[in-house]
């Protein structure tokens, strides 16, 4: 009978104690009512593959992960890099009311913090590169998206407010138009109004004469590994240094 009972509790899903107690332990409150709503997503992300990519869900302790996502406790300033379905099944994000709210609310930053990642991607080998080597297709991808980020219905150059360029500069770079050369900012604002002007270019270099596409590779080249390193460093910053 025992054994039965033993069985059965077995069954039955468990609460993960660990994940729980783990949470509680890191966190200023001493229940877990008041545990669950200490904490906030912070924006960064680690996909499966990258060096830096933890081990195990530093909550459940599951290994096959192929996200992780770093949270922040906003009492004692507390972090760990957890996986998404501890995030959705436990925590009650900062600012949300119910864990369906909060549920539908890291899921929006998910997806922000990835569009981020493509714009600051697709920006940077626009500056980078001579040739970005992008279709009119990717580029009119890039200005949808752009949009999407920044919540706005359409992109006029003439009614561009200056507070949605900076934006669109911060997250196309990584830096604001007070960190950017004419020349960058005139790639960005071409890729944005002007896509023929960009990928124009790029056909035009591909047809030069065999010797001078030596030299235009060659800059290319070296343009690319810096557009590694920026973004490698861009990558690093957006890991390390975000507004509380
Ligand atoms: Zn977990």
């Amino acid at each position: 009978m025992r054994q039965l009972a033993a069985e059965v509790a077995h069954d039955i899903p468990a609460r993960p104690p660990r994940a729980k107690n783990i949470l509680i332990d890191l966190s200023a409150g001493n229940t877990w009512e008041a545990a669950q709503r200490e904490w906030k997503y912070t924006g960064e992300y680690l996909d499966d593959g990258v060096v830096e990519f933890p081990e195990r869900c530093e909550l459940c302790n599951e290994a096959n992960l192929k996200h992780v996502y770093r949270i922040r406790n906003v009492i004692n300033g507390g972090e760990a890099w957890v996986g998404g379905d501890c995030i959705k099944r436990f925590l009650i994000l900062d600012g949300a009311e119910t864990i369906e709210d909060s549920r539908r609310m890291f899921e929006h930053q998910v997806r922000r913090a990835r569009l981020a990642d493509y714009l600051l991607n697709i920006g940077t080998r626009l500056i980078c590169n001579e040739d970005p080597d992008l279709s009119l297709a990717e580029i009119r991808s890039f200005r949808n998206r752009l949009r999407t980020y920044l919540e706005i219905d359409h992109l006029d150059q003439k009614t561009l407010d200056p507070a949605i360029w900076d934006s669109i500069l911060r997250v196309t770079t990584g830096v604001g138009w007070r960190g950017l050369s004419k020349g960058d900012v005139a790639r960005i604002r071409d890729a944005i109004f002007a896509p023929a002007k960009i990928v124009g270019k790029a056909n035009i270099m591909r047809n030069q004469p065999v010797e001078s596409a030596n030299v235009i590779r060659g800059k290319t080249r070296v343009a690319t590994s810096f557009s590694r390193s920026i973004r490698t460093d861009a990558e690093k910053n957006r890991g390390v240094v975000l507004p509380p």
